[in-house]
């Protein structure tokens, strides 16, 4: 069984039909391949015009799972699972919300995400950290960090996605925000949430994987469950970098990853 759960289409920033993208995906050898597009439910209209550019309208989630519904009644068989999830962004201020508009939709799974550190787009683009100064950066990624601690105890999420999102362009973990990223890791196990290898990292400035080695490692030492996505946009993408992540996971000595149907987890043998 090969996994892949964390993947868009054009319902937000994605380049290709749900259809398209599942059929790219086994075409490409994965055996149960995820939709997950991004739902932003904004706190404030700053926010909220970002977003506009790069997930779904809130109001049109129904008709987006009912079209991966259409997708999976046509396309699944036993040898190809088609699983229905979203991406979602926590904030405080509309957590409520969220979960008042998830418990009506089928899903399989739903993926916790921090994209904004308070208004600020984290992963939106380069010239955005460029009048940073190192001070400024700094604040991002602990106000970022702070977020997750919410996202982890909001009691309404599956797996952690991009975990170290915010080295996208180049800027890593401040060392003295070290501890605190401890204490996100901790929640993050404490909660029985997941983490993926988010294998899209290979391709942004960061050049690696999110999270980094050295938090997966610390990840399998909380017996944190882990999972491979490929955060596709392209039906190029399915099964992007899978070999480094797997070697990844081989050498942390994981046997097991997770899968989710209907928003329970089982953990599958490693492929
Ligand atoms: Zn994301
Ligand atoms: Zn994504």
């Amino acid at each position: 069984m090969l996994t892949s759960y964390h993947n868009h289409s054009t319902w937000s920033d994605g380049t290709a039909s749900i259809r398209e993208m599942a059929l790219a995906a086994r075409d490409a050898g994965i055996t149960e391949f995820g939709i997950s597009d991004h739902l932003v439910l904004a706190p404030n209209d700053v926010v909220a015009e970002n977003a506009r550019l790069w997930s779904m309208e809130p109001n049109r989630l129904a008709d987006y799972v009912q079209e991966a519904l259409e997708v999976k009644d046509e396309l699944e068989t036993r040898e190809f699972r088609f699983r229905i999830g979203v991406e979602a962004d926590y904030f405080d201020e509309t957590i409520g919300d969220l979960k008042a508009k998830l418990v009506a939709y089928p899903l399989d799974y739903v993926i916790g995400a921090c994209h904004y550190s308070g208004d600020f787009p984290i992963d939106h683009s380069a010239e955005l950290w460029e009048p940073l100064d190192t001070q400024a950066r700094h604040q991002v990624w602990e106000v970022y960090l702070r977020k997750l601690l919410g996202l982890c105890a909001a009691g309404c999420f599956d797996f952690v996605a991009h975990l170290d999102l915010p080295k996208k362009f180049g800027e890593f973990l401040p060392a003295a925000l070290a501890p605190l990223m401890e204490e996100v890791l901790r929640a993050v196990a404490k909660t029985g949430l997941s983490i993926e290898i988010n294998t899209a990292g290979w391709d942004k400035p960061c050049q690696e994987c999110y999270p980094s080695e050295a938090l997966l490692r610390r990840a399998v030492e909380l017996n944190i469950p882990l999972l491979v996505n490929a955060d596709a946009h392209a039906t190029s993408q399915t099964r992007r970098h899978f070999p480094e992540a797997y070697s990844i996971l081989k050498s942390l000595g994981v046997k097991q990853v997770c899968e989710f149907i209907k928003r329970q987890r089982q953990m599958i043998p490693v492929p």
